[in-house]
């Protein structure tokens, strides 16, 4: 083996040829970076840390100027053989090259070259690229300014103090991507037979034989046997801990939740998954906002934008956060049919309004308010949008950044995924911008005794454990319904909505609440004169006919309503024409067993 000094990239990437299998070319890095030479103790300084990196990583660059040319010459350590293993690849890519050179250099392309793109574990992958970033800010600083590559001030790249993701290699080179067509636009044809075969839960058969009538989607929706699949596949072969271990069962984990995390990605149009945080869902994703920008960003006088139809989740929040800064909340009213007076929303929007939190779908109304106006007219007052997703994330196009939104926090469970996981998507600069809310593992880059300094995003947001197997079936979640296409399943939907809608109508006392079905997804709620909401609900189970009653955590909007409850059905893509004829008939009968015919 030649001296690590006079190694080249090509004699790398024969060797790694030749050892053919990651086990051995994994113990040849090893094997490297046990022979590359030690700093000295006061070269491991914070000044030489690189930032970014999981392991200790210290380089020293020393420039020579001579006739021919500057050139750049690094020596650089860790605390582990594998990372100067990286180490001495990198170098190969750098030492005795101008800074042109060096900035010229497609580091991705030789790192696959390698194979290592392929088989290095995230956290180590970023830590590699933390390095490339470094290698490069070195260059910068010694390349001529031709105005192409503007000389940074070293330190922003070397006292490592400042941990924003900008600084992270996960820039816009490494890992954002152009939005893809919203799934929307994708034509397919719907046969729901085939669609409701995948959902085991939906088959079961109730005592004497009545079949299962599943209208509580809105609460929460069944599962596909793939969701079902994958996570049991998570559990039975390849369990462990993410962003941990460099062991393959961690590998694969983690590696699986960025695919999950990239899906959700191109799902809601995102630039990058950066931008993805995996939150427990829409509750804790507003909590996460209130807190983490609240906080940070209001100050007393500040108004916060909400409206009569809210869920709790996206009230309470707020009512605290404003409680905490002095901050004021705004509530737009309602028209009579459940809509967002547009109108009065204009009006309520002044320069002191910060943010408006507003649903993409009322859960108890079904009203889908026109976002594009409301972003627009935000906009126009300087406020940022916070859109909860939880009703509409599952059942119409979102694309975040075409439609403008600044937040969006939506929940697996009501988007045919598992429970106890959900996504937060938050404009990259709000993120960078924020304060952290939950700290403690993960979230961290370095810890001492007298304090921290965050991860690069997402880590800045998913402190602890994750839900590790509940993220990665959320990615397959939102595979499925991506491949059904938003099309075909809205136009179902809407046409259960319709055929609910005009049978409801003919029963006599029973009102439903909300807009008539252009405005509105396949939620209907409603009451029936005579009878409690919960009398209702509970007959309906009788004939096996799941709906739910109560103020559905919007008292509020029953307060606006007049009435202390309501009685919901709200359809699913797994939903049939036979399932709104039961309903319908199961209201019949609970009329009947109440007497009120
Ligand atoms: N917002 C809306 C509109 C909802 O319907 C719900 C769930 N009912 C939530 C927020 C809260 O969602 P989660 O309980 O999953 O956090």
């Amino acid at each position: 083996m030649p001296g690590l000094q006079d190694l080249t990239i090509d004699e790398l990437a024969d060797e790694f040829e030749f050892l053919g299998q990651w086990d051995d070319q994994c113990r040849y890095l090893i094997e490297l970076g046990g022979e590359l030479p030690d700093l000295a103790l006061e070269e491991k300084s914070e000044a030489n840390r690189v930032p970014g990196c999981q392991s200790q990583v210290w380089f020293v660059p020393q420039v020579h100027e001579d006739p021919a040319g500057t050139t750049i010459e690094i020596r650089a350590k860790s605390d582990a053989h594998i990372v100067d293993g990286l180490i001495v690849v990198l170098l190969t890519l750098v030492n005795g090259k101008t800074p042109e050179e060096i900035l010229k250099t497609d580091f991705t392309a030789a790192f696959k070259r390698l194979g290592l793109e392929a088989h290095l574990v995230p956290q180590r992958r970023n830590g590699l690229y933390s390095m490339v970033e470094r290698v490069r800010a070195i260059a910068r600083v010694h390349a001529p300014t031709d105005g192409k590559h503007p000389s940074p001030d070293p330190f922003d790249a070397v006292n490592g103090s400042h941990t924003s993701s900008s600084s992270s290699p996960r820039t816009s080179e490494t890992r954002a991507v152009r939005p893809s067509l919203p799934v929307a636009e994708r034509a397919a044809t719907f046969d729901v037979s085939a669609v409701r075969a995948q959902f085991p839960a939906l088959h079961q058969v109730l005592e004497r034989g009545v079949p299962v009538t599943y209208l509580d989607t809105a609460s929460s929706a069944q599962k596909p046997q793939c969701v079902i699949d994958k996570e049991r596949e998570v559990y039975e072969q390849y369990y462990a801990n993410a962003y941990r271990g460099v062991y393959r069962y961690g590998d694969r984990i983690s590696r699986e939740l960025e695919e999950s995390r990239e899906r959700i990605r191109r799902f809601i149009g995102a630039e990058s998954t950066d931008e993805i945080i995996f939150t427990p869902g829409t509750t804790a994703g507003i909590n996460l906002v209130a807190n983490a920008w609240g906080r940070r960003f209001l100050k007393p006088g500040d108004e916060i934008v909400l409206n009569e139809m809210e869920h709790h989740a996206n009230i309470v929040p707020w009512q605290w956060i404003a409680q905490q800064t002095g901050a004021v909340l705004t509530y737009v009213p309602l028209t009579d049919d459940g809509r967002i007076d547009l109108e009065a929303f204009g009006k309520a929007l002044t320069s002191r309004s910060r943010i408006v939190a507003v649903t993409g779908m009322s859960n108890v109304l079904g009203t889908a308010p026109p976002l594009t106006e409301l972003i627009a007219k935000a906009k126009a007052a300087g406020a940022l949008v916070l859109v909860d997703g939880a009703q509409s994330v599952p059942h119409m196009p979102t694309h975040v950044v075409q439609d403008g939104i600044d937040f969006l926090a939506f929940s697996g469970h009501k988007l045919y995924g598992p429970s106890g996981v959900g996504v937060l998507y938050g404009r990259r600069e709000l993120l960078d911008a924020m304060d952290p809310f939950l700290c403690g593992g993960h979230m961290i880059e370095r810890v001492q005794t007298d304090g921290f300094a965050v991860a690069p995003l997402p880590a800045k947001f998913e402190a602890g454990t994750l839900p590790i197997a509940q993220a990665i079936a959320l990615g397959t979640a939102v595979e499925f319904v991506t491949d059904l296409g938003f099309c075909p399943v809205h136009e179902h939907e809407q046409s259960l909505l319709r055929h609910a809608w005009d049978q409801m109508h003919k029963i006599p006392g029973l009102r439903i609440y909300g807009p008539d079905t252009s405005h509105r997804g396949a939620i209907v709620s409603f009451t029936m004169d005579g009878a409690a909401a919960q009398d209702i609900a509970q007959l309906l189970d009788l004939k096996g006919v799941f709906v739910r009653h109560g103020h559905h955590c919007t008292m509020p909007l029953h307060t606006r309503l007049g009435v202390p409850a309501t009685v919901r059905a709200s359809f699913g893509l797994y939903n049939t024409r036979e399932d709104v004829d039961t309903f319908i008939d199961a209201l019949h009968f609970a009329r009947r067993e109440l007497k009120l015919s």
